[in-house]
């Protein structure tokens, strides 16, 4: 008996659909999945301490491809926070033609240090610093016609000097939220660990996405990566699939495209994400913090 009360009920609701067109009209349903339906996040990658001088199998040119041609988006863009005046990257005739190519291809260029090695900004005295940033800026200007609008501070660290210098030029100040600790700790342990490490900071990035600003349609999730890295170089690929993999196994919506497709969209996310408060440490996901680049005087990167 109660199963043919069932089938009846199941009957007279088929039929209240067909009457109604409830079933038939997509726009109510359409209205209410736009409002219930999450912001998609798009992943902005980022790269610091580039470009590679090295010889052969040159990381940042390893990246340059994989970012162009991949199975997952051909054609992402992204920033690249560069070291002009590194001895052993941007001050070499390699380097700098790596910084034109890395622009034509239309990325866009940020800046990271202009000093001869990776020294923190908040450890230059006001005099150097300022001569620093005025070089660096001029080997900008000099390379993509502008001056960039984006910092990444070397190691992190800034402070409300530093913030000052880098708002008086312009500077817009970029950390990350989710990074692949590729730059101090570059092998074996990022080989090991970098699918685990990257799903892991997806699950706690999800925790609070919905803090982060909605820019165009979307929030985007800066993402850091080091392209002087060798290891990076070699497995761009497998990490933009990692990204992925990480950002649905956390629950994160995607947006379509997934990742940033032009230099004006992802400087003008990146900017949309820039510090307003130097007084805010903003934390640094993984196992290489701020603090430890504090203890640790002079690491090779970040
Ligand atoms: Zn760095």
């Amino acid at each position: 008996m109660a199963r043919q009360w069932r089938s009846w009920w199941m009957v007279a609701g088929l039929a209240w659909f067909a009457v109604t067109g409830a079933a038939a009209d997509p726009s109510p349903l359409g209205e209410h999945v736009s409002i219930s339906a999450p912001v998609p996040i798009r992943l902005l990658l980022s790269f610091d301490d580039g470009p590679s001088a090295r010889e052969g199998d040159n990381p940042t040119v390893q990246i340059l491809d994989g970012l162009a041609r991949n199975a997952i988006q051909p054609g992402i863009k992204a920033v690249f926070f560069v070291q002009t005046g590194a001895s052993n990257g941007g001050a070499t005739a390699l380097g700098r033609e790596l910084m034109r190519r890395t622009l034509q291809e239309g990325h866009a260029l940020g800046f990271h240090t202009a000093t001869p090695g990776h020294t923190s900004h908040t450890r230059l005295n006001d005099e150097v610093l300022e001569g620093s940033l005025s070089q660096g800026l001029a080997a900008h200007v000099e390379l993509a016609g502008r001056a960039p609008v984006l910092v990444r501070p070397p190691h992190w660290a800034y402070d409300a000097r530093t913030f000052a210098a880098y708002q008086r030029h312009g500077l817009n100040l970029v950390m990350t939220d989710l990074s692949a600790n590729d730059g101090k700790i570059p092998w074996p342990n990022a080989s090991l660990r970098r699918r685990s490490h990257l799903e892991h900071q997806m699950r706690v990035l999800r925790r609070h996405v919905n803090d982060l600003p909605v820019v165009g349609g979307v929030r985007p999730v800066v993402v850091t990566f080091h392209d002087a890295n060798p290891f990076t170089g070699s497995h761009i690929n497998e990490y933009l699939q990692i990204l992925v993999d990480g950002a649905h196994k956390a629950g994160l919506t995607l947006a379509d495209p997934p990742f940033y497709d032009s230099a004006e969209s992802v400087e003008a996310a990146a900017q949309a994400r820039a510090l307003t408060d130097p007084s805010v440490q903003v934390r640094i996901p993984g196992f290489w913090t701020s603090l430890l680049a504090w203890i640790l005087p002079e690491p090779p990167l970040d």
